[in-house]
């Protein structure tokens, strides 16, 4: 099916929508019968897919989709399993994102800094808040962001977000524009695409 300069399509199995494969979220079942979230489409065998979209995964469940494209292999198919399996894929995504941009020298952290960048227009593309900063900090960076139009968004705890570039706890960092940053704000907004409740 993959030819090249060609881009595969796949259809979701909820809404039966046509996208390009890698818009798409691939599911596959292990040997044991449980049934897997491919977010990066590298596990081996057959696939199936959903658009990136919490309603999508909801009717896929609920009409026995999975059983019936994976003819009978996949038993108890669980939302809340599959839920969980993308948030982490998700998680995983963007930390290794937000982990390339500080190795290539593309990512500002700490309030000070990117208050500082922002004020000189350095060039960010996007600011990601921890979801525990502090509401004082939070308002200044967001006041200023809008002020230079530049998105922010939300994600990880300051511990975790401090981890993922190897420091202590951040509560701020801005990303630089470019091809990082692009696929940084794609992937963060199917979070919130995949967190929206209801
Ligand atoms: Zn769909």
């Amino acid at each position: 099916m993959i030819t090249a300069g060609n881009k595969p399509q796949r259809t979701c199995i909820a809404c039966r929508e046509t996208s390009r494969q890698t818009e798409l979220v691939r599911y596959v079942v292990a040997p044991d019968g449980t049934l897997l979230v491919d977010y990066r489409h590298r596990l081996p065998g057959r696939g199936a897919y959903t658009c990136i979209d919490i309603q999508c995964l909801q009717d896929a469940v609920k009409r026995k989709q999975f059983q019936r494209s994976f003819r009978g292999q996949c038993q108890d198919v669980s939302l809340e399993d599959l839920r969980q399996g993308l948030n982490a894929a998700l998680l995983q995504r963007v930390a290794n994102l937000v982990g390339m941009a500080r190795k290539s020298g593309q990512l500002v952290s700490g309030s000070n800094a990117v208050l500082l960048g922002l004020r000189k227009q350095a060039g960010f593309a996007l600011v990601l808040l921890a979801e525990d900063i502090s509401a004082g900090i939070a308002e200044k960076v967001l006041e200023s962001a809008e002020r230079h139009q530049v998105p922010c968004r939300q994600m990880f705890s300051k511990g975790m977000l401090g981890q993922v570039l190897g420091k202590g706890e951040r509560s701020v960092v801005a990303v630089q524009a470019g091809d990082l940053a692009d696929t940084l704000l794609i992937e963060l907004q199917r979070y919130a695409q995949m967190v929206r409740e209801n």
